[in-house]
């Protein structure tokens, strides 16, 4: 079966990304994301897209589309942006935190960018974006030079087919093209990501590790279990799974990431409290993911 790989054009809509003298980092990623993917289709692959056309979405929602499509690898594109115009140029991947199959396509991807005439910056752990977070596959996020450079886009738009080219074939040396796969390829499935009972498709928490908060990503205090939004049990809940965060049987609520009844459950969705921002921003924002998904949502001020 061929390697599934989500492609997602960073920003859309009215969320332009960065700008640049009238240059939309959406629009650059879209054609981005268009043309590696003529690429990787070419070489075997079967491609998906978050979006192919201007349209918004939340990140939250850009992972879901993600897990919801069983893809393999998840590649999201962006420009990056300084504070001033040439204040940095050069490339950028990053991942949710080190190791596996991503932080080797990482290194290819930035090797092979510089190879046609980026500078390469590093490859950068992220574990607070929710595209990174929320994935349940190996994510990377390409920053394909700095949209407020005049050498970045000057290789950007003169060398763009290069561009796509590049990123792609630090893709296929990592997992192969699709008549190579079977000697070359390390099968997803056991990639540290993916095992089961390893890691978690809300926060990819690793086995013996403190439980993280979805929201910031940090250490819980001596919590070992709880709901996805707090760690905490909800209401007329008796505990949760401490490996993947879902209810024990004969409780009373839903599975979060789907909505549906889990043994002994009897409802499909429900409210969630939204606690532990740290800016009313951040707390709208989740807001408006939680209610993408279908949920309510209430800010509570602690
Ligand atoms: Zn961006």
């Amino acid at each position: 079966m061929a390697t599934t790989i989500m492609l997602d054009a960073g920003h859309g809509g009215y969320d332009n990304g960065a700008t640049y003298m009238g240059r939309r980092e959406k629009d650059d990623t879209l054609a981005l994301t268009m043309a590696l993917g003529d690429i990787l289709k070419n070489a075997g692959f079967n491609v998906l897209y978050t979006r192919e056309t201007d349209v918004y979405q939340t990140p939250l929602r850009k992972a879901q589309i993600a897990n919801e499509s069983g893809a393999d690898f998840f590649i999201s594109l962006h420009r990056n942006a300084a504070s001033y115009p040439n204040q940095y140029d050069g490339v950028q991947t990053l991942i949710f935190n080190p190791g596996g199959v991503k932080q080797e396509m990482a290194e290819n991807i930035n090797d092979e960018l510089e190879d046609i005439g980026f500078k390469e910056i590093d490859v950068s752990i992220r574990p607070d974006l929710a595209v990174l977070r929320r994935t349940q596959m190996p994510a990377l996020l390409v920053e394909a030079g700095f949209i407020d450079s005049d050498k970045d886009n000057a290789i950007f738009d003169n060398q763009f087919q290069q561009v796509a080219q590049a990123i792609a074939d630090g893709i296929i040396e990592t997992i192969g093209t699709e008549e190579t796969m079977t000697d070359s390829v390390v099968p997803n499935n056991v990639q540290p990501e993916n095992q089961p009972n390893q890691g978690n498709s809300m926060n990819n928490r690793w086995p013996g590790e403190t439980m993280r908060s979805p929201i910031n990503n940090n250490p819980m205090p001596g919590n070992a279990m709880g709901n996805p939004m707090n760690n905490n049990p909800m209401p007329g809940e008796t505990m949760r799974n401490p490996m993947n965060n879902n209810p024990m049987p004969g409780n009373t609520m839903g599975n979060p990431m789907n909505h549906s009844q889990m043994p002994g459950g009897i409802m499909g969705n429900f409210g969630v409290l939204i606690v532990g921002f740290s800016s009313m921003e951040e707390a709208q924002q989740l807001i408006r993911d939680m209610e993408m998904s279908g949920h309510q949502a209430v800010i509570v001020k602690q």
